[in-house]
């Protein structure tokens, strides 16, 4: 579903992305780690042209991320993002910041908009809470509308940057499980976190970023139990864990 080969970046003469290659298929859930600094923000943001990669090439679903001629809207359907912040508008009702986008860009009526946000409220259990605005809702309660305004789009890829980085920890476990659902429900996940207790359980890879690069990958089992001899990942659990 995902296709990235040889990608590079750099901001200035710092090069934050070093000739990174992965593939991600449908239904696969991949957990990112790694140091302050190391470039996992920058990878997800390039996915759906945050940010621009300088050489190689990304396919999502076919479509060529890096093409000039591609509509940002085309590929941003297919890629829903949540933030550590959630970036939500403040002026507008929850319902409306689930409804705006696929009324505007998909062209939905306001009725069906309606009707596929309270679902997807009641799936992330805020139906309750369609006509308040942001700010009187939690932390915890505002990055599940995150999620779910996402989700209004329709996406095919959904990607994390420290979902829970921003939460207060007892708003931690409700957004969490709120991933692991839609995990379970088989959406191809991207999820940088330092929640390790979710990589283990959710993730079927988890991949170490390390000075721009993929240092290490294995499956959550092999990760953790460190049978591998990769000095930087054990470093780094040791400081995690
Ligand atoms: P963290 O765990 O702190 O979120 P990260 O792994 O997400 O770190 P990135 O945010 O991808 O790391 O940053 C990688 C490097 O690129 C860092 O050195 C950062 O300072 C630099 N960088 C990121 N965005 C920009 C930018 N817009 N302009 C210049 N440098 C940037
Ligand atoms: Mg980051």
């Amino acid at each position: 579903l995902i296709e990235v080969s040889h990608v590079s970046k750099s901001f200035g003469d710092h090069q934050v992305i070093r000739d990174v290659s992965a593939t991600f298929c449908a239904g696969e859930v991949a957990v990112i780690v790694g140091a302050s600094g190391s470039g996992k923000s920058t990878f997800l943001r390039m996915l759906n042209r945050l940010e621009r990669h300088d050489a190689g090439r990304i396919l999502i679903d076919g479509i060529e991320v890096s093409d000039e001629r591609q509509k940002l809207d085309a590929l941003r359907q297919e890629v829903g993002m949540v933030f550590q912040q959630f970036n939500l508008f403040s002026h507008l009702s929850v319902l409306d910041n689930l409804t705006l986008a696929p009324r505007r860009i998909r062209g939905l009526s306001r009725q069906e908009a309606n009707e596929r946000a309270m679902a997807l409220l009641t799936r992330v259990g805020l139906e309750a809470h369609a006509h308040k605005f942001p700010h009187a809702l939690s932390g915890g309660q505002q990055q599940r509308v995150a999620i779910a305004r996402a989700l209004a789009m329709q996406p095919r890829v959904m990607l994390f940057d420290e979902p829970t980085s921003a939460l207060d920890p007892e708003m931690v476990k409700e957004v969490l499980d709120v991933m692991r659902q839609l995990a379970d429900s088989g959406m191809t996940m991207l999820v940088v976190t330092h929640e390790m207790g979710f990589a283990r359980e959710v993730a079927d890879r988890v991949m170490f970023f390390d000075e721009g690069r993929i240092a290490f990958e294995a499956s959550p089992e092999e990760f953790f139990a460190c049978r591998h001899d990769n000095a930087r990942v054990k470093a780094f659990l040791s400081r995690v864990m």
